[in-house]
Order: C-alpha cells, then structure tokens, then sequence
C-alpha cells in the first residue's frame, strides 16, 4: 500500500513536490433540508423551497432532520472513519446577502465524523491511502442572481437550508493525477452509498483544493486555498496552475501569501479572492438553539450493518469468486452504474468474464469514442467516464428520443444508465457474446454488430431488444458458416489449386495456417475458423 507516485515538478532550482489537502461539499440526499421541512428538489421556481426557517424569520427554531444525521454517518461508516456518539452545531457567522440568519449552522470543534480513510488505485497502476481529517454537517447558503436585472441582485433561496457534509482531508495528495483520482473514488462511494448524488453540475458536489509546495522532504510550505471547483477535471488544471505558479514565486525570491484564490477555467488560471488578512472571524459558538447531536452505538451498528457493498468489496469478490482479474474488476466496480450493467448482463445469462471484458474493452471504449457526441464541455468529466446523471442526462447527437426524453425523470423502460453505459442495454449486448459463443458470428463481427447497434440508438434512442442483434447479423450478413458442406467446397477447390504447399503441410505443420486464412478470405470472413480448421487437418491429414 501507499506507494504514492510522488510526481516531482521541475524548476529552474530543482525538483519541487506538490502537498495537496481538499475541502469538499457534498450535498445530502435527503428529501427536506437539514433543519426544516422544505424541499431539496433541484430546479424549481426562485424561492418555491423556503420555510420560515430558512428564510430566517423572528423566532423560528431549527429541528434536526434525522435522515441527514443517517446520511453523514453512513458516509463516515463507507471511509472507514471513526463516528463521534456526541457532535455539536456551532453558528459561523458572517453576513451575506444570501445569508438570510447571518450566519451558518455548521460544526466545528466537535464534528460528526472523525478520522478516517480512503484506497485509492490510480490511472497506471499504484495505489495510494488517503486520510479523511473530519466530516462535518452544515447548512448550504441560498443563491445570488447578479443577472436577472441590471440595476438589481435577486436572491434565491431554495439552497438555503439544504444539508452539506463537508469533506476534509489530511495533507496526503501529491499531484493534480492523485487529487483527481481520489476525487473520482470519492464520488464513487457517495453514490454507491447514495449519500449524494454527486451531480457536479448542479452543484451538488465540489471542491475545494489546498495547494502548497515544498522541496522534497522539507516541511510543509504555506497554502492558497482554490475554492469551489464543480469538476474532477478543473481539480486537476487548478492545482497544476497553482503549483506552478508557487513554484514560479518562490524561485524568484518571494514567498506565498496564504491566501483564497478562484480559478478561472476559461484563461486557464487561478487568482486571488482575498488574502488572510482579510479572511473572516467567523466567532464560532455552540448554537443556543440546538442541543448536542447524540445518538447511541446501536444506530450506528444499525446503519453498518445496512450499507451495500461498496467498490473495493465489490472488486475483490468479482476477482475472487468470478475469476476477473483484478484491473479490470476495478474498472467495472469503479462506478456503481458500471457494476449494474454488468450484473444485468449476468442475469441474462452472460459469462462473467466475457462480460467484463466486453464492457471494458467495446462498450465503454465505444463511450470515450463517442465522448464529444453526447457530453456537455463543461466539466464533462465531472463524473468520471461519463457524464454524471442517469439517463436523464442523455443527449446524443440527434437529440434524446427515448421514454425518458432530455429533462424527464429516469424512465422505468431503462433499467441501466444510459449516461454511463451509452443506448445499448444489457440484454442486447448479452446477445451480442452469446452469438459469438454459440459460433454464430466471430469475435470482430460481434463488433461490428455492436457498433451498428450503438448507431442506430444514438439516431433512435436507446436500445435493449434482446433479438435486435441477430436481425442487424442477418442484415449485414455477418452470420458465421458453420455448415461443413457449404466450407468443403471451398476447402477442396484451394487445396487442388495449391497441391505444392499440400504436399509440405505434413512437414510444416505451420502452414496449415496459410490454408485457413486462404478458406477465410474465400469465405469473406464468414466461415467458421475452428470448423475451417478441423476441416482441413482432416483433409490434409495432419
Ligand atoms: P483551516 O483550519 O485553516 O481550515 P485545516 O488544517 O483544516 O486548515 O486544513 C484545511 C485543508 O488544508 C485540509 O484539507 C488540509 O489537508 C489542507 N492543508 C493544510 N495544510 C496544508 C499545506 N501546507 N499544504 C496543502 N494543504 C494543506
Ligand atoms: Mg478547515
């Protein structure tokens, strides 16, 4: 474990290393807010989600919503964290517009969740552990409109209120390749867990990155903090921008201002929102209108005993008791709706091993294929692979025609996620490999049949018609010839053309080779290679 690829950046003075700790904000799924009965519901009408609670009217009182106390133990309980029985809620104060309390109800000294960790296996092979510091609860703030109106600001508060787990971790991360992986496992797990939604374009999950460098083994250099990133990508080009920006001042003789900075996707480049000096004080105390957060052993054991399997569980029982090596479990486990698809195809009947590499190898290449058809630019990687919704987010090139439709809720006629997986389905793809099984067509016509199939649903909408792939074989006659009658003739007639190389096949056995690939090529491909094979040893009498 923790053999961490410390990714040494080059200066004009020597090697530099990049220290790296990330604060991120994960929304709860949870129906109402954090302390009020008010919907969470993205997309509604400016200010149709607000309780009095939340718009801070005289003498309202917060009540604890359960679910979302459920919900942050869960996710402490999925990164191995320790679980505080005590927490307690502290006011943040500060004054903002779209801060109707004037302050925040977060926590602070005594947070919900401890210490904890995280595996993670990075692009390339390596695996590095990752410590959590704390997961605290607070509350979301609302929204300024600066847009709306040129001489005025709306506020909207349909945010106000909603629950946020803030994600802290440990110094741990070494470069902008292992701050993007952990943040990619991370999103993972909360979606596994279903403890947010990880929907990065809506706002649902972001990050905020600190950035120091050091020269190796040196102790750690002063920060700038890069705040609210909504994509796993511009967590990457910010800390690489950033470092190399520190790197820049520090070999000209300067120093780093511990500081706030936003980066700025379109130029590339991060600067500065305000510097510690002007950082706030925020005078954090016990919130008068809330008791201690309590609760006993036996909820949490309850909770524990409840959570799915998560990714590397699911990874190592799919190597174990499946057979799949271990790499390529790790890719179909590495989202939850990946490791679906792949028991969908199960369940109808697919070799697991086939299957799994069926996925990793033709459907979801066939995805980074297609990548600029059907994601948004940006932060299109938000969600790792492919985009980060369901098959609401569908948008292929000529629009979304499926039941679901652009916007609609997640249509009951998918039972895979399209935004994942692509508009072929489970059973269709099952079809696909047990054609090639059953010798009906060969490996590369399987290929070409699921590469027809994939086009007509990107024009059609998404497709998961069990028989369509017999009928697209039939079509583009790419059925195998299997019938030894039908090959004989062709096998004879190369075998009188040649009678040289004929006679030296019993000495050479290697060019039995020769004559397959001359019955195949007769055949246009569409013979069986095994029968051709056995047909002519016998022929040849090898
Ligand atoms: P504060 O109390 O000022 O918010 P914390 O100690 O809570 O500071 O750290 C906030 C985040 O900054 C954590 O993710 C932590 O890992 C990270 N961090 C702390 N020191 C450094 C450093 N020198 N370089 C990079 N990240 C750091
Ligand atoms: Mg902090």
């Amino acid at each position: 474990m923790s053999t961490a690829t410390h990714k040494l950046l080059k200066g004009f003075t020597g090697d530099w290393e990049v220290v790296i700790g990330m604060e991120i904000h994960a929304q709860v799924t949870s129906n109402s807010k954090l302390f009020s009965g008010a919907s969470t519901a993205f997309g509604g009408e400016p200010n149709s989600h607000v309780s009095l609670v939340d718009a801070a009217m005289p003498g309202m009182l917060p009540v604890i919503n359960e679910e979302c106390v459920r919900q942050a133990v869960r996710t402490g309980l999925g990164l191995n964290a320790k679980i505080n029985l005590r927490s307690v809620f502290d006011r943040k104060n500060y004054f903002y517009p779209d801060l109707p309390q004037g302050y925040q109800i977060s926590q602070y000294k005594s947070p919900i969740v401890g210490e904890g960790e995280l595996d993670v296996v990075l692009p390339g092979g390596g695996e590095i552990r990752v410590g959590i510091e704390r997961i605290h609860l607070e509350q979301d703030a609302g929204k300024s409109l600066h847009d709306q109106s040129p001489t005025m600001s709306f506020i909207d508060l349909n945010r106000s209120g909603v629950a946020l787990m803030e994600i802290v971790t440990k110094p741990d991360l070494r470069s902008s390749v292992e701050a993007k992986a952990f943040f990619t496992k991370l999103r993972s797990i909360l979606r596994y867990l279903g403890t947010c939604d990880g929907e990065m374009q809506n706002g649902s999950l972001r990050a905020d990155v600190n950035v120091s460098v050091r020269r190796p083994g040196e102790p750690l250099g002063t920060r700038c903090e890069i705040k609210n990133l909504n994509s796993i990508r511009f967590v990457g080009q910010a800390i690489d921008h950033e470092a190399r920006r520190q790197i820049e001042i520090i070999e000209d003789g300067g120093e780093i201002q511990q500081e706030t900075r936003l980066y700025d996707p379109t130029k590339g480049e991060t600067r500065s929102m305000r510097s510690k000096e002007e950082a706030h004080d925020y005078r954090y105390f016990p919130d008068p209108d809330l008791l201690p957060l309590e609760f006993s052993q036996e909820f949490v054991d309850d909770l524990r005993a409840k959570l799915p399997e998560l990714p590397d569980a699911k990874r190592d029982r799919y190597a174990r008791e499946l057979g799949i090596r271990r790499d390529v479990a790790g890719v179909i486990t590495a989202e939850k709706e990946i490791a679906d698809f792949f028991e969908l195809m199960l369940k109808r009947g697919a070799d697991a091993k086939q299957a799994a590499n069926w996925i990793v190898n033709v459907v979801r290449s066939q995805l980074s294929k297609s990548e600029a058809d059907w994601t948004d630019a940006d932060g299109a990687d938000a969600a790792g692979p492919r985009g980060p919704t369901g098959p609401t987010g569908w948008r292929g090139p000529a629009g979304p025609t499926g039941p679901t439709g652009p916007t609609g809720p997640v249509g009951p006629a998918y039972n895979w996620s399209v935004q994942v997986m692509g508009p072929t389905g489970p059973s269709a793809n099952t079809s696909v490999l047990q054609m090639v099984s059953s010798q009906k067509i060969s490996g590369s016509a399987a290929k070409t049949v699921f590469e027809t199939m994939w086009d007509r649903a990107l024009k059609d909408g998404p497709i998961d018609d069990p028989s369509l792939p017999e009928r697209i074989a039939k079509e583009l006659g790419l059925e195998q010839v299997t019938d030894l009658s039908a090959i004989e003739k062709v096998v004879d007639d190369i075998i009188a053309a040649n009678p040289d190389k004929a006679a030296q096949v019993k000495d050479k056995p290697q060019s039995l080779g020769w004559f397959v690939g001359q019955v195949m090529k007769a055949s246009g491909g569409k013979a069986n290679p095994q029968s051709v094979n056995d047909l002519l040893k016998s022929k040849l009498g090898v």
